[in-house]
C-alpha cells in the first residue's frame, strides 16, 4: 500500500468526475467533436444554424413544450441571464426566494438596478425559501440550489411572470413548464457541455414582456442585456454575438442522447438513483449526515454530506484526487466540512457506487 492511502485501481470509478459544473462530458460526446465540420465556420451560416435549430427542437421535445414557448440562446451563462432579466423581464418589482449562493446572487444583481425594487424571502442554506408574497410583477426562485443541494418544488408564483433558475437541474427533472415563464440554465451541468451559454425556455408572456421593456425609458439598454434582440436572433437560429461553437456541438449531442435514452423521465430516474445511493451511504455512516434535513427537498442531482471534523474533507478529497476522483468538495462559500457529489444524468450510477466504495476505503484507513 502506498503511504498516502490512495484507493486501488480495482475499486475506482471508470470516470472520476463528480463535480457540480463544469461536469462530466461523456466520451461519446467528445468523440463527435473532432470530426464536426462546424468548427471554425460562421455562426450565421446553415451548418451552425442547423445545430442551433436541432438544439431548439430537441429541447422542445425533451420538455414537451407547447408550440407557443420559445427556446432562446445567448452568451454569458445563467449569470448573464440574471442581468438580462434585470433589464428585460422585471418591470418594477420582483419577489425572489434565496436559500443559497445562486438565488442570493440573482437577488443582489436585480437589487443593484436603481429602477427596480426587490424583496427577498430567505431561508438558511440546506432548506428552501418560497416566493409567497403577491406584490410585484416577477416572482423568481432557483429550482435547484447548487451550492447546498436543496431543490424547490416547481410552482407558479402570484406575479405575472415566474422566472426559474434551473441551471443545475434542467434535464434531470420532469417538469410542467406551463407553470413558469422563464426556465433558464447554463449547459455545463446536466447537459454535460462547456460553459459560456445560457438557454432560456420562454412563455409567450415572457416574450411579450421582453418586447415591451425594450422600449422602457426608465433604464439603460445595453445590447448584450436586451432579451428582445436575443429572441429575434434565436428565431433565426442565431445568437446576438458569436457563440462558442464547441459548446453548441456538445449541447446538441447531449440533447439528442437524452432523447434517445428515454427523455426526461429516464434522465430523472438515472439522477435519482445516484442521489439515493449517496443518501443511503450517508445515512448508514455514523460520521456522516445529510445536509438537507427535509427529505422532500433533497436534490436528485447534488447531494451534500457533512462529515465529522475527525475526517477533514480537504485531506479526503486530496487522496481521492490522486486516484482520479475530482471535485467532491463542498461549496467553498458554505465553509463546512462537507462533500458535494453530483449525480447528473451523464454520471454512471455504477461510478457513484465505486466512489462511495473509495470513500469507505480511504476513511477506513
Ligand atoms: C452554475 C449555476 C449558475 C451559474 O452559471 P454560470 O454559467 O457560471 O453563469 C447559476 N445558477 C445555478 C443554480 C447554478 O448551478
Amino acid at each position: 500500500m502506498n503511504k498516502r492511502g490512495i484507493p486501488p485501481h480495482s475499486i475506482r470509478p471508470l470516470d472520476g468526475r463528480f463535480g457540480a459544473g463544469p461536469s462530466l462530458i461523456r466520451a461519446a460526446q467528445l468523440k463527435k467533436m473532432s470530426t464536426a465540420p462546424q468548427w471554425g465556420t460562421s455562426h450565421r451560416k446553415a451548418p451552425v444554424m442547423d445545430i442551433v435549430r436541432s438544439i431548439q427542437e430537441g429541447i422542445s421535445e425533451l420538455f414537451s413544450l407547447p408550440d407557443s414557448y420559445e427556446i432562446v440562446l445567448g452568451n454569458g451563462g445563467a449569470t448573464a441571464f440574471w442581468s438580462i432579466a434585470t433589464v428585460s423581464l422585471i418591470r418594477q418589482r420582483a419577489q425572489m426566494a434565496a436559500f443559497g449562493e445562486f438565488g442570493s446572487k440573482f437577488a443582489a444583481d436585480a437589487a443593484s438596478a436603481p429602477w427596480l425594487t426587490v424583496d427577498v424571502s430567505e431561508a438558511p442554506a440546506g432548506s428552501v425559501a418560497f416566493v409567497n408574497d403577491g406584490e410585484g410583477d416577477v416572482g423568481a426562485y432557483p429550482h435547484n440550489e447548487t451550492s447546498t443541494g436543496a431543490t424547490s418544488p416547481l410552482y407558479r408564483t402570484a406575479q405575472e411572470l415566474t422566472l426559474v433558475d434551473a441551471t443545475s437541474i434542467a434535464g434531470a427533472s420532469v417538469v410542467d413548464l406551463s407553470l413558469v415563464d422563464a426556465y433558464y440554465f447554463s449547459p455545463q451541468k446536466c447537459f454535460g457541455s462547456d460553459g459560456g451559454l445560457w438557454v432560456a425556455i420562454l412563455s409567450p408572456a415572457a416574450v411579450e414582456r421582453a418586447f415591451h421593456l425594450a422600449e422602457a425609458t426608465d433604464r439603460p439598454h445595453p445590447g448584450f442585456l436586451d432579451l428582445k434582440s436575443a429572441i429575434v436572433a434565436s428565431r433565426k437560429a442565431q445568437t446576438v454575438n458569436t457563440p462558442a461553437i464547441g459548446t453548441l456541438l456538445l449541447l446538441n449531442e447531449q440533447v439528442q442522447w437524452m432523447l434517445s435514452e428515454g427523455g426526461l423521465p429516464a434522465m430523472a430516474s438515472r439522477a435519482q438513483q445516484g442521489a439515493s445511493l449517496i443518501q443511503a451511504w450517508a445515512e448508514n455512516r455514523d460520521y456522516a449526515s445529510l445536509f438537507v434535513d427535509n427529505p422532500q427537498w433533497r436534490s436528485p442531482v447534488i447531494t451534500t454530506v457533512d462529515l465529522d471534523e475527525s475526517i477533514p474533507v480537504t485531506e479526503l478529497a486530496s487522496a481521492l484526487r490522486d486516484a482520479g476522483i475530482v471535485d467532491i468538495e463542498g461549496y467553498r462559500g458554505l465553509g463546512r466540512n462537507q462533500l458535494r457529489i453530483a449525480s447528473f444524468p451523464s454520471i454512471a450510477t455504477d461510478d457513484i457506487q465505486a466512489l462511495l466504495d473509495c470513500l469507505d476505503w480511504v476513511i477506513g484507513r
